[in-house]
């Protein structure tokens, strides 16, 4: 199942979620034992059976506001809000095309609202006679706009000046949430690394927008889910059913034109 399309609403926790498959993932991979490769070389150190590649948003360079539909909120350079939308969904389509193969594990991190969106990246995993599967994160709609709002408060503090305010315990439940594994950075770390907020009229237009994915089309299935509070053994669990299914015993043959 080379392509693992991640979905889930703005702020859930896909990019965690990602991760945390990644890092899975190129462990896994460094144990696969290369002889059950059928085209590996006879030598001492063969290659790994697989490749592993990491795309989203931030790997692409698409800025959070591509998604927003309100023209005010576009910078001046970007055409119109859907064409730019269409235009980050192509560059990420090219991204997936350039590298997936039966050999070349994908972890696609983003939205990926759009059920016509996974339908078109499941028939390019078809194409390249490779599988794909969806990797659905769940959080509730409330905490995910708390994660938003705590990303734009401190975006807003080091616009204002770094730091003269400390915490920001205005907010609500949510926000403490948010912030978890990410207040012991530095205000310069934190700049490097936080990830864009989306403007707020953005993000519920995204919540509103969501298509769910279902099990029951071909295109989003196998479906598997983690949510917010599933701790480090669910997560394995749920991690070890992905192996299973793109490497392992349950592994399917793909045909063209099922
Ligand atoms: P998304 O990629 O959906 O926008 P992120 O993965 O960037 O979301 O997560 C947003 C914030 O929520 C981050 O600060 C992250 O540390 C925190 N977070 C995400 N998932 C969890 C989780 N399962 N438990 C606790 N904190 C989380
Ligand atoms: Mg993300």
């Amino acid at each position: 199942m080379p392509l693992i399309i991640i979905t889930g609403l703005p702020t859930s926790g896909k990019t965690t979620r990602a991760k945390q498959l990644h890092a899975y993932l190129s462990e896994r991979i460094s144990t696969v034992p290369s002889s059950s490769s059928p085209d590996a070389p006879s030598v001492s150190a063969p290659p790994p059976k697989y490749r592993l590649h990491f795309i989203s948003d931030t790997t692409q360079s698409i800025p959070r506001t591509v998604y927003d539909l309100s023209p005010s909120q576009l910078p001046a350079h970007v055409r119109s809000a859907n064409a730019s939308e269409k235009d980050a969904r192509a560059a990420v389509y090219g991204a997936v095309k350039r590298v997936l193969s039966p050999r070349d594990i994908v972890v696609l991190d983003g939205l990926n609202y759009i059920k016509g969106w996974r339908y078109q990246l499941f028939c390019e995993a078809k194409n390249v006679r490779t599988a794909s599967c969806v990797l659905q994160v769940g959080c509730a709609v409330e905490r995910a706009r708390g994660v938003n709002e705590a990303r734009l408060e401190r975006r807003r503090k080091r616009k204002e000046g770094k730091g003269e305010l400390q915490g920001g315990g205005d907010g609500n439940g949510e926000e403490r949430s948010g912030k978890d594994g990410e207040e012991e950075r530095n205000d310069e770390e934190e700049e490097e690394e936080e990830e864009e907020p989306y403007e707020p009229s953005n993000w519920e237009n995204l919540v509103f927008r969501y298509e769910e994915p279902n099990p029951m089309t071909r295109w989003d299935s196998p479906l598997f889910t983690l949510v917010w509070e599933d701790d480090e053994a669910q997560t394995r669990q749920v991690f070890d059913k992905i192996w299973d299914a793109i490497a392992g015993e349950g592994r399917k043959a793909v045909k063209p034109n099922q």
